[in-house]
């Protein structure tokens, strides 16, 4: 049996005042909770320092636009980005991939060229294309998984022809914490001429990520899952792919010049970044990325891999559990129990103070592969330890009791 003992494990939840003693809070993979760094940084932003940005005359709108800037630059390190300007700030992973189905997927594409997407994508990552299929006659491919829940690169591989135009793919799966060889995607997709996006929503909190290193073409993430408030978010693009887009949303701080009879369009990133930002999620997303980077991605990697190693092996050990995904997945356990359905036990576990996700994780496609309408799934973050995966497991053990 693996234990934590095996690793350095992480002791971060006194950072976290929203969990409190006792409670197991395993849905990091849904939302991460916020340190207090974060929380401070927010309460700064609104309580102290708090103007908007880009516009003001006055010195503390230089200020906020400063901070609001410096930001923009530590996301681009924190990425591997060569240029901060290559950073658009959205709402979040979802817009940030409809931004890119709609600016580069209208200008790119037409009618008979091809995405290829796979079986465990987010739902996120899957309806931005059916609705650019819609508009443009676009065809989809869905590549297929492995055995144990991994993008089956050898049948992208062997899928991939001149058509596809773009590769987009779960850099680390919602459902089944599976990691992507995310360099060979690239050279795959590059290998046809086709673009390769990264759904980066679950490996930013889990994984060091490098664009550059993998050779990505847009990359996509929000804040909330990387410890770093809602609704701000990422895209990353090659700037030449940015340049070659049009705007998307129309409005304020995206123009150059504007006449009734003609309006010229700022260069990337304020093209796509029309109206008042998220000036205080900025600055705490920010504020997130230094906390995580303190940590350092590495070893919250080596922290997951060991909880998950430890929870896989704990489940497994109780009859009836079915376990998915592989055994190297990434902070995340998918599971279900023979004849339970996983809100029962989602419900169950509520009762010991043990918080899991149960439902189809907006991986409707995926569960219909699983042959179930759902599944349970149980997270983890920096604030988790095998006090949570010892209670995870008790709390299974007294579902399957109760179930008989
Ligand atoms: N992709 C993946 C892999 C996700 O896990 C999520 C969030 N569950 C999303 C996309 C969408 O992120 P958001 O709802 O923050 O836009």
């Amino acid at each position: 049996m693996t234990t934590l003992a095996d690793t350095r494990p992480l002791d971060h939840l006194a950072d976290f005042p929203a969990i409190p003693d006792g409670w197991r809070y395993l849905d990091s993979a849904a939302t991460a909770q916020k340190p207090r760094a974060v929380i401070d940084a927010i309460a700064r932003g609104y309580g102290e320092t708090y103007a908007t940005v880009h516009r003001g005359v006055y010195q503390r709108s230089a200020e906020m636009t400063v901070a609001f800037e410096a930001a923009r630059q530590r996301i681009a390190r924190f990425i591997g980005a060569g240029d901060p300007q290559e950073i658009v700030f959205t709402r979040g992973a979802t817009e940030s991939i409809n931004l890119v189905a709609h600016s580069w997927g209208n200008t790119h594409l037409k009618a008979g060229d091809r995405v290829l997407l796979s079986m465990l994508e987010h739902h996120s990552n899957i309806v931005p294309w059916q609705l650019l299929r819609d508009r443009t006659g676009i065809e989809i491919d869905v590549a297929p998984l492995t055995e144990d829940g991994k993008i089956d690169l050898d049948a992208v591989a062997a899928m991939l022809t001149p058509a596809h135009k773009l590769v987009a793919l779960a850099h680390v799966s919602n459902v089944l914490g599976s990691v992507l060889d995310a360099k060979r995607a690239a050279e795959l997709a590059h290998g046809v001429g086709a673009k390769l996006l990264l759904d980066g929503c679950q490996a930013v909190p889990r994984i060091p990520v490098n664009v550059a290193e993998i050779g990505a073409d847009f990359y996509a993430f929000s804040g909330h899952k990387l410890y770093g408030p809602t609704g701000i978010g990422v895209l990353w693009a090659r700037p030449e792919i940015l340049e070659s887009m049009p705007p998307w949303h129309g409005g304020g701080a995206m123009i150059d010049k504007v006449t009734f009879a003609k309006t010229t369009y700022a260069p990337p990133p304020a093209r796509f970044e029309a109206g008042t930002p998220h000036v205080v999620g900025v600055i705490g997303l920010h504020a997130a990325i230094d906390y995580v980077d303190a940590i350092g991605l590495n070893a919250i990697h080596a922290h997951e891999t060991a909880l998950v190693k430890a929870a896989r092996e704990a489940l497994s050990a109780i009859n009836s559990v079915r376990l998915f995904g592989p055994d190297d997945s990434a902070g995340i356990v998918s599971f279900g129990i023979e004849g339970v359905h996983p809100h029962d036990i989602g419900t169950i576990l509520d009762e010991s103070h043990v918080a899991i996700r149960a439902g189809h994780h907006c991986a409707q496609p995926l569960m219909a592969h699983l042959g179930v309408d759902a599944t349970a799934r149980a997270s983890f973050g920096v604030y988790s330890s095998e006090v949570d995966v010892e209670a995870l497991a008790k709390g299974i053990q007294r579902v399957t009791r109760i179930f008989g």
